[in-house]
């Protein structure tokens, strides 16, 4: 792209976000880089709405990565509530216990240094050095990449997993300068969430609608694959949240008699439902019939 034309974009969408950007905690100048750590993981696969409390009682809990690591990895799950997909709340807790064996309780500033952290991918890593340090880092989620594919593609959806193509397009639009490159990031996901939507985008409010391929071209239609929708009725993600729903009111601990309750309807699927949570780390065994959250 001609430097001209992305600098307009940098100059448009970076005032958008100014304008229009939520105030979201972890957005807030006085947040630390644990708090940013903690909102990424948690941001991960639930929606902000959901998020923002479960972040601020963390945070009010375990203001350091220390002292999450001085508490037991249940409680970790205990606090995670139901955020879903709880494995999180034990890397979070493993990712804690690194940084104050090998970086002095800090969370590291670099993306190799991150991306060595449990539970940590490139998203996360990226995420972390950009939004708590001020790093140029290339951040690319399912937003950025929306966006990315319309705006400069000219694609309705982009494919259905990350291409390298996407990353060097993403680090090709960054800004030069760290502090605007950060901003950009957080910019983009922003537009993706707000106006550059999944299902119908609202290309009137947008700021670079006038250059945006995609529309220009007329909207054409999404013609590659299907997308799956995750359900959640009746699955053993269901099944396992009750388990885990259980464990987390008391601190005694229960036995299969007492999980019955979370799935009465098959004592074989129940079980193999809480054979994984063991096998995950999630529920740990006492004495073969007796279940709680990691000690
Ligand atoms: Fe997305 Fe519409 Fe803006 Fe293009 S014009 S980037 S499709 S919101």
């Amino acid at each position: 792209m001609p430097p001209r034309d992305l600098a307009l974009l940098h100059e448009r969408i970076l005032a958008w976000f100014d304008e229009a950007g939520r105030d979201l905690p972890w957005r807030r100048a006085e947040t630390t880089p644990w708090g940013v750590f903690v909102s990424e993981v948690m941001s991960q696969q639930t929606p902000v709405a959901r998020v923002a409390p479960a972040w601020e009682a963390w945070l009010a809990r375990w203001p350091t990565p220390a002292e999450l690591a001085a508490d037991a990895p249940g409680e970790a799950v205990r606090m995670w509530n139901r955020l879903g997909y709880p494995r999180r709340a034990l890397r979070l807790h493993e990712a804690a216990c690194v940084m104050v064996e090998r970086h002095a309780g800090e969370v590291p500033d670099d993306e190799a240094a991150l991306l060595a952290l449990p539970g940590v991918g490139a998203y996360t890593a990226a995420a972390v050095a950009a939004f708590a340090h001020g790093r140029r880092a290339t951040v690319v989620d399912t937003n950025v990449r929306r966006v990315q594919a319309r705006l400069v593609t000219g694609a309705a959806l982009p494919a259905p997993a990350l291409t390298r193509a996407e990353s060097r397009l993403a680090t090709q639009l960054l800004p030069d300068d760290d502090a605007d490159a950060a901003r950009w990031n957080v910019a983009v996901m922003e537009l993706g969430a707000l106006v550059c939507t999944a299902r119908t985008p609202r290309c009137e409010e947008c700021p670079v609608a006038d250059r945006c391929v995609w529309r220009l071209a007329g909207s054409p239609v999404y013609e590659g694959p299907a997308r799956r929708s995750q359900s959640w009725e009746g699955t053993d993600r269901q099944i396992r949240g009750r388990i885990l729903a259980l464990l987390r009111q008391t601190r005694d601990p229960l036995t299969g008699d007492d999980l019955h309750a979370a799935w009465p309807l098959d004592d074989a699927r129940r079980e193999r439902c809480l054979l994984g949570l063991l096998e995950d780390g999630l529920v740990e065994a006492l004495d073969g019939e007796r279940f709680t959250l990691p000690r």
